[in-house]
């Protein structure tokens, strides 16, 4: 088991979203997108990639929730229909196949390190960050698009 826990987004953000085709950056009268592969079309409340023929909002969101220098927005799926949050101790298949990138920030939303990492490698290269005793949280994104993913934080911070 990681040292770490696996935060998906919040699931009163997907709600919102479902009910009012909406986001908070501009973006309306979203209609759903159908997955026509996998993997390809992650939702990032249950953290896992939908099947195809499943369909998902995409809206743009951000990991911070008031504006900060660090602040970025940027786009992600979550399904159309209300899933089931992410709550497993372990790290889910769908960052394993994607290049990722890793940002880590303070108790003050100052980033202290960013990398890419290959997936596989999310372990090392978060636990090494975890090793600077001010960073608070990481941020993975996917390295390629720029998709939100999920943030990890130390799980005794989270317990
Ligand atoms: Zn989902």
């Amino acid at each position: 088991m990681a040292t770490f826990k696996v935060i998906p987004i919040e699931e009163e953000t997907a709600a919102k979203v479902r009910a009012r085709k909406a986001d908070e950056w501009g973006n309306s009268a979203l209609t759903p997108v159908v997955a026509d592969k996998k993997p390809g079309y992650p939702c990032r409340l249950c953290l896992r990639d939908a099947e195809p023929g499943e369909e998902l909002l995409l809206f743009s969101y951000s990991p911070f929730s008031s504006a900060r220098p660090y602040r970025n927005v940027g786009p992600i799926f979550v399904h159309a229909k209300p899933c089931q949050p992410y709550a497993d101790a372990d790290i889910p298949v769908q960052l394993r196949s994607r290049l990722l990138s890793l940002r880590s920030f303070d108790e003050h939303d100052h980033m202290i390190e960013a990398d890419v990492v290959d997936g596989r490698e999310l372990e090392r290269v978060a636990e090494r960050m975890f090793g600077h005793r001010r960073a608070k949280q990481i941020h993975v994104h996917n390295a390629k698009p720029g998709c939100f993913a999920c943030v990890l934080v130390r799980r005794d911070a989270h317990a």
